[in-house]
């Protein structure tokens, strides 16, 4: 089996002097690409150079919410004139977060609009976060949609969201949450989630599946979250794992 981790951040420094032996675990369990995701400047630039390195690694670079005002579309932009490799293959993390600071929202509003046209311009999908801002998204991404594709990161489904990626064909990620106890509300929803649709991501060092909380999460730990994916949508997981694998290919513009 083939796993694609479409979301791991290891740009980030929990992965300090660790980063070859993280890899290669991942890698021997079959993980055969993974997306390193940017959340500033800084951390994108890391993503490139990781990729460089890394035949199994692709690019994201943006900024999120929580850096706006650190760092800038524009330098985001010419990170991506000055270095782009051929595996830079999305803008993101990018989107809006009201759950750790709410007094700047429009200031988060205008640097996620000003990231989709960036995308636009580079004819690049957009991987998007929003956490407790799921009205704001949902209005910002139907009036400034993304030309080439939205896929919505570390998914918890609410009615708006579910309605509009049904309706404008987003994928969707899953990842460590939906092994967490609170996921029992899911069910409904992932009734109605079209298959072809959903991706897998670990958001790795963050949000570890259960049983493996506490500890570092890495892309090893896709498995888990693919056999969970099963059980939700009463498939195999060799059925289900061939099926979110193309779709990151084709999402992301691998196909081969
Ligand atoms: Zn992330």
């Amino acid at each position: 089996m083939k796993y694609y981790d479409t979301h791991a951040h290891f740009n980030d420094e929990k992965f300090n002097g660790i980063v070859e032996e993280e890899l290669q675990k991942c890698f021997d369990t079959g993980v055969d690409k993974i997306n390193i995701i940017g959340y500033n400047t800084e951390s994108s630039k890391k993503a490139i150079e990781l990729s460089n390195l890394y035949k199994q690694l692709y690019a994201i670079i943006g900024v999120h919410p929580s850096d706006v005002g650190l760092s800038t579309p524009e330098e985001i932009e010419e990170l991506y004139n000055k270095y782009n490799n051929g595996k830079i293959v999305a803008i993101g993390e990018i989107g809006l977060d009201y759950y750790w600071v709410s007094d700047n929202k429009e200031e988060q509003k205008a640097l996620f609009i000003a990231q989709i046209d960036l995308a636009n311009k580079l004819k690049l999908p957009i991987v998007v976060h929003t956490r407790d801002a799921s009205l704001d998204t949902y209005e910002i991404l139907k009036n400034h949609p993304a030309e080439y594709g939205t896929l919505l990161h570390c998914f918890s489904p609410t009615d708006d969201l579910v309605r509009l990626a049904i309706e404008r064909g987003y994928y969707v990620a899953f990842g460590g949450n939906i092994t967490y106890n609170r996921a029992k509300s899911f069910q409904g929803y992932m009734d109605r989630i079209p298959v072809e649709q959903i991706v897998i991501e670990t958001d790795s060092p963050y949000l570890p599946p259960e049983p493996l909380r506490g500890t570092l999460n890495t892309s090893k730990n896709l498995p888990i979250i693919l056999e969970k994916l099963a059980y939700w949508k009463h498939m195999s997981v060799e059925e289900i794992g061939e099926i979110v694998y193309n779709n990151s290919l084709r999402f992301f513009k691998l196909d081969k």
